[in-house]
């Protein structure tokens, strides 16, 4: 027998990786503008900042020196870890910077997870904690929300002996729900440390409201507490992939051993570092902009009697009377890009990201309109 007759790639593979579906990321952009026929597309569907990066990142973006291209970058993000713990008053060593929050989430569930472990989470949520348990042979526990939000009383039930890593999503993407400063430090209380508890906060700079935990604090009091971060949403670096998280040293130090070095690009950790060093003004322009927006999107829901959660981000969903994956598409051929929402188990909701209000308002427009046209095309 020849040796390619002989090889059996599926013999190689793991149960899970085989049973595990992959995802396909949508097209780029010029690409879906051919095939939907519209001149523009206006991205709504990625929870990207429309302003883009603060002012002094796309001061260190313009003025990289290309010879620095040639170089390696500081393998753990050096400097950018001394200015995260600068500003929220840590050590550097607290800090585990990756390319993208993603890149940790990895990290952690390497670090802790081994045959036979399973993490806890909420069905209806960001599914990365899920694929990456999946993919990587541990058991995803998924309780259902309550309502819209995170059940605590149904997590804490399906703790057991194996469980490992309990990821709370604060706020939920996509839902838009949080659990309040109280009732995150009763549920800690009563996780009592009998696994690790991530609170992905990647969107908590949109957030105002006094009842909002601050995980940087929590888990100073709770030593079996993990924050995400990421540089991707409020700081509007998306495209340069830096996320990190942040914990006590102890358990910061077990996960940099699941880790490669190295991931972090140098314009990545340059641009982060002046964006954590100098944001402020930038986060207060976001989050006016978040407001009159949310409240452009609010209003157009309402008016169109549309069922919906709105969210203290930069996001809202909604409820629209046919099938999510059709109705983006012909939102599509209108030259707007949203999330639907069949992916994230809410079949027939759509998830629609902050921008400009005037865009917001236009975006009103063509979505009253394609709701008409299906009426008259089901009429
Ligand atoms: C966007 C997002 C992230 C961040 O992902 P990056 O890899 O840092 O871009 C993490 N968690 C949630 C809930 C998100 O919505």
């Amino acid at each position: 027998m020849s040796a390619a007759a002989a090889f059996d790639s599926a013999r190689l593979v793991p149960d899970y990786i085989r049973q595990f579906e992959p995802y396909i990321p949508s097209k780029p952009d010029d690409e879906l503008k051919k095939l939907y026929g519209c001149p523009c597309l206006h991205r709504l569907h990625n929870n990207e900042n429309p302003l883009g990066p603060p002012k002094a990142a796309r001061e260190i973006i313009r003025q990289m020196r290309t010879a620095n291209a040639a170089l390696y970058p500081s393998g753990d993000s050096y400097y950018l870890r001394v200015a995260l713990a600068e500003h929220f008053s840590k050590h550097p060593d607290q800090f585990l910077v990756g390319n993208g929050s993603c890149e940790v989430i990895t990290s952690v569930i390497k670090a802790f997870c081994e045959k036979g472990d399973n993490i806890i989470t909420a069905d209806k949520t960001f599914a990365v904690y899920e694929w990456v348990a999946e993919f990587s042979g541990y058991e995803a526990h998924l309780v259902p929300l309550d309502g819209f939000g995170f059940d605590d009383e149904g997590m804490l039930q399906r703790i057991d002996p194996h469980t490992k890593l309990i990821f709370v999503c604060n706020p939920n993407n996509p839902t838009g729900t949080y659990w309040t400063r109280d009732r995150t430090i009763r549920f800690l209380d009563r996780v009592a440390g009998r696994a690790v508890v991530v609170l992905d906060e990647a969107y908590c700079e949109f957030v105002e409201d006094a009842d909002f935990p601050d995980g940087m604090e929590l888990l100073e009091q709770y030593p079996n507490v993990l924050v995400f971060r990421t540089f991707s949403k409020m700081y509007g670096l998306a495209g340069l992939r830096v996320g990190y998280l942040a914990g006590p040293l102890e358990l910061v130090d077990y996960v940099r051993r699941a880790y490669v070095v190295y991931s972090v690009n140098l314009l990545a950790q340059a641009a982060a570092r002046a964006a954590v060093e100098q944001g402020e003004e930038h986060i207060h322009a976001t989050r006016e902009l978040m407001a009159q927006s949310r409240s452009v999107m609010e209003r157009t829901v309402r008016e169109l009697g549309l069922p919906y959660q709105s969210s203290p981000a930069n996001y809202l969903m909604f409820q629209v009377p046919v099938n999510d994956t059709l109705f983006c598409r012909r939102l599509m051929r209108r030259g707007f890009m949203v999330r639907s929402m069949t992916a994230f188990r809410f079949p027939n909701w759509i998830r629609v990201s902050m921008a400009a209000p005037e865009l917001m308002e236009c975006f009103a427009e063509a979505l009253a309109e394609e709701l008409r046209s299906c009426e008259r095309s089901t009429e």
